[in-house]
């Protein structure tokens, strides 16, 4: 008898359950509702908030745009978005999430603070990401962005130094590169020109450990995310590298039931960006699957 449970810490972070609930709220008023880029990396929810009035614009769109309403996800936008919505009127639904709204702040106050002594901003973050995007612009885009370490070469370590991290990150990769910059200032003698800002998410960093404990009390992990989510594409990596039998899914048609059949205990588990009616469709339909067999 197959047995399928779903991780209970799965599901949306409250970032994300929150700009859900304010594009649900504001479509609940209006007929339609424009977004800069998608809501939440995951295109079952958008398609699901689309069909209620979303419409999915790019960054560019704006300078058209005049009189309307757009929405900042929560991943949050560059001071240069909300000058450019200011000029076309065009009324902002901010959704940016409260955690990265204070660290766009920290950014921007580290900057102030490194201008004064000719030093760097560092983010480590995937270049181009909307939250990357949105800080750099804290810095007028001088933020000097890696995400892997051959990216330290960009970085002149002469000069001081402040380090943050794009908040969906992972905490391991992070305190690697903190390493290897810390020793690098430490040969030139200049450690104490090194600050450190650890703003991975809470919710991201718990996730690991809650994500490894579900995995450790099932056979199988059916990992499901949209292929574009950072948060997805780290924990399922994680989730892989603890226990060897997990799969990424990002719907039901990407599951192999010949493979699934040889397990007993199947567990379901998703990013901070995954839909729990997603997966509670998922484990419905493996049932469903394997009660007409
Ligand atoms: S992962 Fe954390 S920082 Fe990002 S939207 Fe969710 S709660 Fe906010």
């Amino acid at each position: 008898m197959m047995n399928i449970v779903i991780e209970e810490q799965a599901g949306f972070c409250f970032g994300v359950v929150s700009a859900i609930e304010t594009c649900e709220k504001e479509l609940s008023k209006e007929n339609v509702l424009y977004c800069i880029g998608d809501i939440v990396h995951n295109s079952e929810e958008v398609e699901r908030l689309k069909k209620l009035g979303l419409r999915i614009i790019e960054v560019s769109d704006l300078e058209q745009m005049h009189d309307c309403k757009v929405m900042i996800r929560a991943h949050g936008e560059p001071p240069a978005t909300y000058l450019t919505a200011k000029k076309n009127n065009i009324n902002i639904v901010d959704a940016t999430c409260p955690i990265v709204l204070k660290l766009q702040k920290d950014v921007k106050k580290g900057y102030e603070e490194m201008k004064q002594c000719n030093g760097q901003i560092v983010i480590f973050g995937k270049k181009g990401h909307a939250e990357v995007v949105g800080l750099e612009g804290q810095t007028e885009n001088t933020a000097i962005v890696v995400s892997k370490m051959d990216d330290l070469n960009k970085i002149d370590f002469s000069k001081p130094l402040h380090i943050f991290s794009q908040t969906t990150k992972s905490k391991e990769e992070f305190l690697e590169i903190v390493n290897t910059i810390r020793e690098k200032k430490k040969a030139l003698a200049k450690e104490d020109e090194l600050f450190v800002t650890n703003s991975i998410c809470k919710r991201v960093g718990s996730r690991s450990k809650t994500l490894l404990e579900f995995a450790d009390t099932v056979d199988v992990v059916l990992f499901v995310s949209g292929k574009h989510s950072s948060n997805g594409i780290y924990l399922y990596q994680l989730c892989k590298a603890h226990k060897q039998d997990t799969f990424f899914i990002s719907s039901k048609e990407d599951i192999n039931l010949e493979e699934l059949a040889k397990y007993k205990t199947i567990g379901i588990s998703g990013a901070t960006s995954t839909p729990m009616w997603l997966m509670e469709q998922i484990r419905d339909y493996v049932l469903e699957a394997f009660e007409n067999r």
